[in-house]
């Protein structure tokens, strides 16, 4: 089962993936965790990366068809995986379905996360991520147990630099101009399925549930 997990910045696509994964034995792609790494590791691909992260643009196509597309080679993916963040343009779509076709492969279903304006702002200005396992927590919406410590690892929880209020302005303009126009491209496959990224996480859990169960029975 290959999924596209959709919506603007701030709509629960990694929160959904991050605890979706294990039980449908799927592998999390996210383009942005993925991006991140390469700027800590000052890779190549990372120093060419990080002005446009900072500021909120999207990084070249080029840049992050490359690292997707050879990601979703890897073993791990063999099963499905969960895309996250990615694709971004038309051009990033289409080259998917390239690079899925062949290898006999197939997007089986997006599931767009529709989200009003003032729940993405929230959201992420109160987010906060693990610095060791990536996993996301909000200051009030999801806290983790002990303030800034990881649940899961126990490590510090950090908020990322794109996170503060004129950057958040960026991307979602970024979302609305490059981005939103995807969902016809995917309506017209017939593929899209929308849920409300609105939702608070227990319900939404249980929503995705039902829709990823029927997917995988069909
Ligand atoms: P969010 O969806 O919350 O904005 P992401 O972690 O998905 O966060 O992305 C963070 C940044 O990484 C984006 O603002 C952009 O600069 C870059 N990025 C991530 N995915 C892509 C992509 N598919 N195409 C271009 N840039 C991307
Ligand atoms: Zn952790």
């Amino acid at each position: 089962m290959n999924l596209i997990f959709f919506g603007p910045p701030g709509a629960g696509k990694g929160t959904y993936a991050s605890r979706l994964k294990d039980d449908y034995a799927l592998a999390h792609i996210s383009s942005g965790d993925m991006l991140r790494e390469a700027v800590k590791e000052s890779s190549s691909l990372g120093l060419k990366a990080k002005e446009y992260m900072a500021k909120g643009d999207l990084v070249p196509d080029e840049l992050v068809i490359q690292i997707v597309v050879n990601r979703i080679q890897k073993p791990d993916c063999q099963k499905g995986f969960i895309l996250d963040g990615f694709p971004r343009t038309s051009v990033q779509a289409q080259k998917l379905e390239q690079a899925l076709s062949g290898k006999k492969r197939q997007i089986d279903l997006v599931v767009y996360f529709e989200t009003s304006e003032k729940v993405v702002v929230s959201r992420l200005c109160g987010r906060r991520i693990c610095s060791k396992c990536g996993q996301n927590y909000h200051v009030t919406n999801i806290p983790p147990k002990e303030e800034g410590i990881c649940d899961l690892c126990g490590a510090e929880l950090y908020q990322r630099v794109d996170d503060n209020e004129d950057t958040i302005k960026t991307r979602l303009s970024v979302y609305q101009q490059q981005t939103e126009e995807l969902i016809n491209y995917y309506k017209d496959k017939g593929v899209l399925k929308t849920v409300s990224g609105d939702n608070e996480l227990s319900q939404g859990l249980e929503t995705m549930k039902e829709l990823l169960n029927k997917v995988q029975s069909e």
